[in-house]
């Protein structure tokens, strides 16, 4: 995914755009409801591992450039570390130990037995050929070798990276292992150990966490406008499966603009416009707006699926939606969220709302230590059971302590792998 990396204004807290920072807020206000030592807390606190490498890659000039890229493991007590690599110029070391502790919380949030990773390589993919995105994917992947595995870090695509990088990475881990191994990475095409509905899996998880969240505020999908920002993976195809369960997607934007149809779009005439012209801009059904102006649209809910700090303390108070499904990891920032939460706007938190990706990760990777595929429906009909029982747990939570389901998703993660310390005791 390319994105456009939101800058903080100077008259506001550069802090609020710091996500590690954003997450550590969130993190520290669950420990003192769970009432967690100080010890457990620095533990939870603390990614176990961070590497860093020099990657040089052979240009097409036949000039020698190094790359920095960096894996971070957040947390590997439950189980293997899980997260994605992303391919970005603006990534830092800062913003990968917030997504490997986001990932954390997701596998937990969701109850699924992976501890959090994430990966980055600091890189301009747009302007680079195929052939050198591929020797700077097997030289990341070699480098950071002797920490990945199927038993001790799985990674998946992230911006920028997809199925073709999952594949370079299982290949160059198979070549050095002597032996085929599937289960290295999720997110892979069908044809080398995929599975079927994980190209889907994220933007129906956010669709199931809609349906979920509607009954919150008794409304019905034909009664609910909803405004989706980014329409790649997560935005395209989750505008794609609420449009088909009968929402009204009024609004659906890319890097370049939005577009607005108050009657509704029609969403699949919109992706197939978005495929042969690269941007959504244009579209005759419909009048073009700034980015700026779509999260202010009058709608009943927004779906953030583009990237981080959109929903800030700069337009939080402009927002009119009752509802916001976080699509996108890190969307709003914390001090947004507390705005919001003040008006009752209720926001479904990324590390619940996104987690259908890393669910059916996990069942790739199950499938693929089996041998063994699974049909769609059978993919489709476990992802909704495991989204919707999670949905009710963390709404119960919120509902029993008066808290916002962000500090509930928060409290029921990091008390499941409190338990985990707990139970497996300190190694000394
Ligand atoms: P993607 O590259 O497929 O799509 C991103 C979309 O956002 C594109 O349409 C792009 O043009 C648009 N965009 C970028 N900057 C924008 C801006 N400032 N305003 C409006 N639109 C903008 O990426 P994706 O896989 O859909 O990921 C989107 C977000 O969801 C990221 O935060 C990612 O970490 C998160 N996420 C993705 C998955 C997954 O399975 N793909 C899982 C969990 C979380």
């Amino acid at each position: 995914m390319t994105t456009l990396p939101a800058i903080a204004p100077s008259s506001v807290n550069p802090d609020e755009f710091n996500p590690f920072l954003s997450m550590a807020e969130e993190f520290d206000r669950a420990a003192d409801h769970l009432g967690l030592d100080e010890g457990l807390r620095e533990v939870l606190r603390m990614p176990n591992r961070e590497l860093k490498v020099s990657l040089p890659v052979m240009m097409d000039n036949g000039r020698i450039k190094v790359f920095t890229g960096y894996r971070v493991q957040h947390n590997y007590l439950r189980g293997p570390c899980k997260g994605g690599i992303r391919f970005a110029p603006e990534v830092n070391l800062d913003e990968v130990r917030a997504l490997a502790a986001w990932m954390t919380w997701k596998c937990s949030v969701v109850n699924i037995p992976f501890g959090g990773g994430k990966g980055g390589v600091i890189c301009d993919p747009r302007s680079m050929s195929n052939k050198e995105l591929e020797q700077l994917t097997r030289r990341y992947t070699a480098a950071i070798m002797d920490i990945l595995g199927p038993d001790r870090d799985v990674p998946a695509p992230d911006m920028n990276t997809g199925e073709q990088t999952m594949a370079w990475i299982m290949d160059t881990y198979s070549m050095h292992v002597r032996s085929t191994t599937t289960a290295i990475v999720t997110g892979k095409p069908l044809s080398i150990g995929g599975s079927r509905g994980r190209r889907e899996a994220t933007g129906r998880g956010v669709m199931i966490s809609a349906n979920e969240a509607l009954k919150m505020k008794g409304l019905r999908p034909e009664d609910t406008r909803v405004v989706v920002q980014g329409s790649g993976n997560v935005g395209g195809i989750g505008a794609m499966l609420m449009h088909r369960q009968g929402y009204r997607i009024v609004s659906l934007s890319d890097m370049y603009g939005s577009i607005y149809n108050d009657s509704g779009l029609d969403v699949n005439a919109v992706l197939s416009y978005l495929e042969d012209n690269g941007r959504l801009e244009g579209f005759p059904e419909a009048e073009s707006l700034e980015n700026s102006e779509q999260l202010e649209l009058d709608c009943e809910m927004i779906v953030p699926a583009a990237t981080e700090n959109q929903i800030t303390s700069q337009n939080a108070d402009r927002i009119k939606a009752q509802l916001i499904v976080e699509g996108a990891n890190g969307p709003t920032t914390a001090v947004a969220a507390r705005m919001l939460d003040d008006r009752g706007v209720i926001i479904v938190p990324d590390i619940l709302a996104n987690a259908g990706g890393v669910t059916v990760s996990y069942f790739e990777w199950v499938q693929d230590r089996m041998g063994y595929f699974w049909t769609e429906e059978i993919v489709n009909s476990r992802l909704e059971q495991i989204m919707v029982n999670s949905f009710k747990e963390v709404a119960e939570t919120a509902t029993k302590n008066s808290i916002s389901l962000r500090a509930a998703a928060y409290i029921v993660s990091i008390d499941r792998v409190a338990t985990v310390y707990r139970m497996r005791g300190m190694f000394a």
